[in-house]
């Protein structure tokens, strides 16, 4: 990426430039009504930019609420005329683009499964060629910073000036306490790779539950992202697509309003981007971790019961001192200090035995 495009993508965002630039709305549009009166409530908050909602839904399963379609454009034209709110939807293949063209959409986002498509990407750039229209690209679901580096490169080259980037984290086979693994490093090499473009984050698809909306949405501006997207609905109870991660408008101004804003350290956008590229790093690091000190108590846990089945005591002590011993030379070779093996190893093993005398001692879950 050249040095140009960034300062050009730069000045073209300065419009917006309180913090957290805050876009917030439906998951999707359901009904006049409600595209309207969630829109009013949000505006009323005072703390929001821009208005989302999804037209043209993308299900994993068929059969599931796939968005009202284009009958809803005109609800959110309406919504526009009464908040004087910007307008953003959801666009995957160039009808939409054209009828979001059609109603004066001013944002248009791509979404995670569309990011990750170059045909669906090079399909919307071509018909975005000349367009005065904002684009914000979603990370692709799968962790590839090139793809995602690719589909902005595809906007870019339609001619398009006003694009930024939304963080919405990544699918993942294994259980997770996030719907979407946030794996921070990826926003943040890309933020290095791109650092004038804008980047919001999604606490709502990467939370997937409105409890951890707040402890996202902090961390994301702890790292300094200019925005947030965070699914809104006026009943968020009844909502067709995404119930359990929306919050009702006051909810989200209640959220907002426990947010801390840091001062960042520095105003060195290098020093900061090299200085967050390492925390990154490690919070991905302690991450990791404890998947997989998660991971090894599972284990622990399948073991416990066979020794309940068979008959057999939790501390098998030779079995420990090889453990012990064996990690304590292979840490050694790493440089790591016998002493930090010897008392973190001690750590999991007593954990180990609390979690297998638990099962020792429960009733058996079938009697
Ligand atoms: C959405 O924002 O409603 C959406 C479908 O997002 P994503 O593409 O991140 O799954
Ligand atoms: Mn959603």
């Amino acid at each position: 990426m050249s040095k140009e495009l960034n300062i050009k993508l730069m000045t073209d965002w300065e419009e917006y430039n309180q913090r957290p630039f805050m876009i917030a709305g439906p998951c999707s549009a359901e009904s006049e009504k409600q595209v309207v009166e969630t829109a009013i409530a949000l505006r009323e908050t005072g703390k929001v930019d821009v208005y989302r909602a999804g037209i043209w839904k993308p299900r994993t399963r068929p059969n599931s609420f796939e968005g009202v379609g284009s009958i809803g454009l005109p609800w959110l034209k309406k919504a526009k005329q009464e908040t004087g709110l910007p307008l953003t939807i959801e666009v995957a293949n160039a009808k939409h683009v054209y009828e979001a063209l059609k109603f004066g959409v001013d944002i248009l986002w791509i979404g995670a499964r569309t990011a990750a498509n170059p045909f669906a990407m090079e399909e919307i750039s071509q018909v975005l060629k000349g367009a005065e229209v904002g684009v914000l690209i979603k990370n692709p679901i799968n962790p590839d910073l090139e793809l995602w580096v690719g589909a902005v490169e595809r906007i870019y080259n339609a001619g398009i000036r006003k694009i930024g980037l939304i963080h919405r984290g990544f699918s993942t086979y294994e259980k997770s306490r996030f719907r979407n693994l946030p794996q921070w490093q990826i926003p943040i090499e890309m933020k290095s790779r791109m650092p004038r473009i804008p980047m919001l984050n999604d606490p709502s698809h990467i939370g997937g539950k409105r409890s951890l909306l707040l402890e996202i949405s902090q961390k994301a501006m702890d790292l300094n992202y200019d925005g947030l997207m965070i699914e809104s609905h006026i009943n968020p109870e009844v909502a067709l697509s995404d119930a359990q991660q929306q919050v009702t408008p006051k909810q989200l101004a209640a959220i907002l309003d426990k947010l801390i804003l840091r001062e960042p350290m520095t105003r060195d956008d290098k020093l900061l981007s090299t200085l967050d590229e390492l925390r990154g790093k490690i919070d991905w690091f302690d991450d990791q971790l404890l998947e997989i000190i998660e991971q090894r108590m599972e284990v622990v846990k399948s073991i416990g019961q066979f020794k309940k089945e068979n008959n057999m005591s939790i501390l098998q002590n030779k079995r420990w001192e090889e453990i012990i011993y064996k990690s304590i030379e292979k840490g050694a070779q790493k440089g790591l200090s016998r002493e930090f093996i010897n008392k973190a190893f001690k750590a999991i093993h007593q954990e180990s035995i609390n979690h297998q005398t638990e099962i020792m001692n429960g009733e058996d879950k079938d009697i």
